[in-house]
């Protein structure tokens, strides 16, 4: 065992003395194994004791003198090490499964029974922790040979694998993804025909597992393949129904569903933002709502974007992702989606420009991220062409930002002071001589000032008849 093998660390040591002193056998299972065959890092490590696995981790615990949580009726128990790494124990168990639910009736088992529940040969590769084995690989399904060849592949019929539980189809997708393999075309078919039992799955647990295809290096491979095997049009139909090409009078729109993921590639290389990767996704989501066809101008999504910005709180809850400032932070993204590239194709005037930043505010370099990567036209010199532009568009909001700082603006003259100054009640008034001071500090007819704005004020009450409160 070389020095930097993860079985070198002390923590192991005390495992073995506290498993040979009990005679029951110990294994390092799953996906701490997985990890360091494939170079990643990895802190999560889940032990399996043919016999007790709390029984050890109370051992443990009290020897490295720290707190072990039991959980009884999973049989299971969970410390943390001194350097923090969480250490998971459980007994090798058997498992048979109803076919209504996702929680098995559980017995105890050899450690291949354990090996065997698990859901990918690559997850199920386990290390002898026994002084008399010591570091040995059981690998009883070929998951070396799996990692080898980037192959995703059930250690048993994956027809049983998914049956008993489905979510294993999500998770199998999201490794696929996460590890740039392949799902081996068995698998890949099983999932085919065990798409419909996702239902039994907690609404959750998936959003857990599409966090992470979206937080994935390259998270379109996960989307594609959700869409293929059929999963997505199960879990996300609203993203299914982007998908499709349709010719009339000899015009075709883009896939919808194929740009998407492009644009959410894009923005995975310039950025690890989650909510951000959510927003790409999402940017189209209306286009199959909105699209209409005209023998003039053709196919046109016309409002996409508002339409696109009012289904994300429906979306949200129903797949169980946050309705807190993410989402408003999704949908506020969604619906200023095409400003910059609306304002590009014009000449790019700086009243535009103070709009934007205003209406952005501090996501506003996040909106041009995704607008940069929603640019995925074929044509060479029209990218160029629009790239060139948004870089105009950046230096001209930094220039305006600096003179005018419009990104978090609030008018330097308040409701408050227009009442106060001409002695009146809330009403309309108040409001319409507020906007019209707001418009024109946007529009830079007057400074982003105090004095200015109370000047401006005080023009219009007087085209308004409006007498100051002093005066009367
Ligand atoms: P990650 O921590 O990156 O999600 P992991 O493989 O460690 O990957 P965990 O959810 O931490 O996944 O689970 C640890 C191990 O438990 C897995 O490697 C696998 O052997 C097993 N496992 C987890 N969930 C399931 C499941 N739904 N069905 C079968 N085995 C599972
Ligand atoms: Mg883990």
């Amino acid at each position: 065992m070389s020095d930097n093998h993860p079985l070198s660390l002390p923590i192991f040591k005390e495992i073995t003395e506290i498993a040979d002193s009990l005679g029951v056998r110990a294994y390092v299972v799953g996906g701490y194994v997985r990890d360091y065959y494939l170079h990643r890092p990895s802190t999560d490590i889940d032990v399996v004791v043919v016999g007790s696995g709390i029984e050890v981790a109370k051992i443990l615990g009290r020897r490295l003198k720290t707190k072990v949580s039991i959980f009884k009726t999973f049989g299971t128990a969970m410390l943390h090490d001194r350097e923090g790494r969480e250490i998971e124990f459980v007994g090798a168990r058997k498992e048979s499964y109803s076919p209504d639910s996702r929680k098995p009736a559980v017995e105890e088992g050899t450690i291949e029974d354990d090996q065997l529940r698990r859901d990918f040969t690559i997850n199920a590769l386990a290390w002898s922790l026994n002084s008399d084995s010591y570091g040995e690989l059981l690998d009883s399904f070929g998951g070396m040979e799996d990692l080898e060849e980037l192959i995703i592949r059930t250690p048993t019929d994956p027809d049983v694998t998914f049956s008993d539980d489905p979510l294993r189809m999500i998770r199998g997708v999201r490794f696929a993804t996460q590890l740039g393999f392949d799902l081996d075309s068995e698998t890949f078919d099983a999932i085919v025909r065990n798409k419909e039992r996702i239902a039994i799955v907690s609404k959750e647990r998936i959003a857990t597992e599409l966090h992470k295809i979206v937080a994935s290096p390259a998270p379109s491979i996960g989307f594609d393949l959700l869409s293929k095997t059929g999963l997505l049009q199960h879990i996300f139909p609203e993203l299914e129904a982007l998908r499709g090409v349709e010719v009339r009078n000899g015009k075709a729109h883009k896939d919808n569903f194929v740009h998407t993921l492009k644009v959410l590639d894009n923005v995975a290389k310039k950025s690890d933002n989650l909510w951000l990767r959510w927003a790409a996704l999402l940017h189209d989501i209306a286009k199959p709502r909105t699209k209409a066809f005209d023998n003039k101008v053709g196919w046109s999504f016309h409002g996409h974007e508002v339409v696109g910005s009012k289904m994300i709180p429906e979306i949200f809850r129903r797949l169980r992702l946050p309705l807190n400032e993410h989402m408003k932070y999704v949908r506020k993204l969604v619906f200023l989606h095409l400003r910059p590239i609306i304002l590009s194709e014009d000449e790019v005037t700086d009243s535009a420009v103070r709009r934007l930043l205003f209406e952005a505010g501090d996501d506003v370099e996040d909106l041009m991220t995704l607008c940069e990567a929603d640019i995925t036209s074929g044509i060479d010199s029209k990218v160029q062409r629009y790239l060139r532009n948004f870089a105009l568009v950046r230096v001209k909001m930094k220039e305006i930002e600096e003179k005018d700082r419009v990104r978090n603006f609030q008018p330097p003259i308040t409701g408050e002071i227009i009442m106060q100054t001409y002695g009146l009640e809330p009403c309309a008034q108040v409001g319409e001589i507020k906007a019209i001071i707001k418009e024109a500090i946007l529009d830079g007819k007057i400074p982003n000032e105090y004095d200015a704005a109370f000047g401006l004020m005080e023009q219009i009450a007087a085209e308004r008849g409006l007498k100051k409160a002093i005066d009367k």
